[in-house]
């Protein structure tokens, strides 16, 4: 199999490109998803304070007998712990959680446009825990263009990482380009188009959703190269040089989403994935986000 690409993030640290996500992976699952995934040879996981399920990514971590030094640990912090002194307290619940020293990467999880000042508070003390070696490297995620340009003219630290919502029907090229002018990682989420087909058991809106993976372009490039739909998108997103944290409970899949390092996708066909773009997100609008609407309240460690 050939190796895990990875990303140089603007502070010299090291990502791996391919992470494995746990959003909507319940507890009693994630243990053995995240072991699985770290069997198979992932070794970048990405969960969140809100996904409530950091303490079973630590044991699994610790289960899986891999080093964990070797292994990129990402989290994000929940609006409900936004302000300086809130956030720095959520990086001890998830450290303790996760059961680990230094996060090698965490996010504020959402802007909070209403009350900006208080998402630049936070932000700041990702800074102070960035100085204190705390975290390897910090970010943001759901950031529009306008909002990252907000946060640098407030901030001293260039986020390493945006994680957005990046798929082939909502690829986000405007926003892609504004963050690789500020040496920003792109990082996709859903990078299989997840939210374009799994439940909505979320209540991010009953929406006319097409699945990525009945898409006829991306079935008929997947056929070309005897591979998968979801293989596609992944081999789409390294080849473009991002980011993808493919999220699955499943042992076959989470081998499937991993086979992808030697997939090479033509100019034309990159041509043809870029061109399916919808412009709608299927996910939350991160303008709509306030601390009311967003208050799940994290539980101490
Ligand atoms: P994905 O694009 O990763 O898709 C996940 C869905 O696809 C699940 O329903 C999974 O089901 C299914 N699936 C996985 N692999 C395959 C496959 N090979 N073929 C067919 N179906 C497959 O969507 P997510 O929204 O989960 O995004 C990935 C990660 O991104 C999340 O887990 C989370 O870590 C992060 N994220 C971040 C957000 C943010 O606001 N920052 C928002 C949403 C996600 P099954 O498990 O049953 O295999």
């Amino acid at each position: 199999m050939n190796a895990v690409p990875e990303i140089s993030l603007n502070n010299g640290v090291t990502l791996p490109a391919l992470g494995f996500g746990v959003f909507q992976s319940a507890p009693e699952e994630t243990v053995a998803a995240v072991e699985t995934a770290l069997a198979t040879g992932y070794r970048h996981i990405d969960t969140a304070a809100v996904y409530f399920n950091e303490r079973e990514v630590g044991e699994a971590v610790r289960r899986s007998g891999v080093d964990r030094s070797e292994i990129f640990l990402e989290t994000k912090v929940w609006v409900s712990d936004y302000g300086y002194e809130q956030t720095l307290h959520a990086f001890d619940k998830s450290a303790l959680k996760l059961g680990v020293e230094q996060i090698d990467l965490l996010l504020l999880h959402q802007p909070v446009p209403s009350a900006f000042e208080r998402t630049i508070g936070s932000y700041r003390a990702l800074e102070k825990l960035l100085d204190d070696g705390r975290v390897r490297a910090i970010g943001v995620s759901n950031f529009t263009a306008e909002h990252l340009k907000m946060l640098i003219e407030q901030t001293e630290v260039v986020p390493a990482v945006n994680q957005v919502e990046l798929h082939p029907y909502f690829s986000q090229r405007e926003l892609r380009e504004v963050a690789d002018q500020h040496g920003i990682v792109t990082q996709a989420w859903s990078p299989i188009g997840g939210v374009t087909f799994y439940p909505d058991t979320i209540g991010w809106g009953a929406k006319d959703r097409t699945s990525t993976l009945t898409e006829p372009v991306i079935l008929g490039i997947a056929e070309a190269h005897g591979r998968s739909a979801a293989q596609v998108m992944l081999a789409w997103h390294l080849q473009q040089g991002r980011s993808a944290i493919p999220k699955s409970v499943k042992p076959e899949r989470i081998a499937e989403n991993f086979d992808v390092f030697d997939i090479k996708l033509s100019a034309e066909e990159l041509a043809a994935l870029d061109a399916l773009d919808r412009g709608v997100r299927n996910g939350p609008d991160p303008e709509a986000i306030t601390p009311e609407n967003s208050n799940w309240p994290i539980p101490e460690a």
